[in-house]
């Protein structure tokens, strides 16, 4: 059985990637590079590739820099910095891409189709996210649907299923799960800046840390602050 993973580089992604694998999936990888302010991620995603011996890991090329009030792809609105975890979520925040995991979910369809695979899998999260619509379990469905009509294989009576194996876990439940799985953490990039360590100060990083303070674990990577 084969399956398409969104493999963005994080610890996510990263994790999703080990259980599909788990699960006995062949593996085609899909990273892409779609104007994010820094090109760690997509340094991290090839090395987890590598790691696991993936040998279809298609790297697409998207600018979407013409978003431009998205602070993820756009040099005109800043990261936003802070000093705790604590309100994260209660609001869509400037580090939402407008219409992600649509664009993501559509690339990744039509890969899975190609390959003829019967899931894609991606690592998003709807407990510390729940303010990024398209990570809820609704959008999901939603688009389940939309391949069920849309696709041919869909048509044909082999609808893809979408995959959301962390959906409703805690930050320290998916550090949990990806020691369980030997995932190869400190090759992983979550912070929205790409300096030498991350900031440390980030939603992204805050969210990662306190993961794996509740989890009981050390974080690999590096941290220029850790509060
Ligand atoms: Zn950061």
């Amino acid at each position: 059985m084969k399956a398409v993973v969104l493999l963005s580089g994080g610890l996510d992604s990263t994790t999703v990637l080990a259980y599909a694998l788990s699960q006995g999936y062949e593996v085609t990888a899909l990273s892409v590079r779609y104007g994010q302010r820094h090109s760690r991620e997509l340094d991290s995603a090839r090395a987890v590739a590598k790691h696991y011996g993936i040998k279809n890991h298609v790297v697409l090329d998207l600018d979407l820099s013409y978003l431009r009030n998205s602070a993820l792809v756009s040099k005109e609105v800043d990261v936003p910095m802070r000093d705790s975890a604590e309100g994260i979520g209660s609001e869509i925040p400037v580090t939402y891409v407008p219409a992600r995991n649509i664009l993501m979910l559509s690339l990744a369809a039509g890969l899975c189709e190609t390959e003829g695979g019967e899931a894609i899998f991606i690592g998003a999260n709807a407990v510390d996210y729940s303010g990024y619509p398209d990570c809820r379990p609704e959008f999901f469905h939603a688009f389940e649907e939309v391949l069920r009509v849309g696709t041919k294989a869909g048509v044909e009576g082999r609808p893809i299923r979408i995959e959301t194996p962390i959906l409703r876990m805690s930050k320290a439940d998916i550090v949990r799960l990806a020691k369980k799985l030997g995932a190869p953490l400190e090759l992983t990039w979550s912070c929205y800046n790409g300096k030498e360590k991350a900031c440390g100060r980030c939603e992204s990083c805050l969210l990662r840390l306190k993961g794996f303070e509740e989890a009981g674990e050390t974080d690999p990577v590096p941290y220029e602050v850790v509060a």
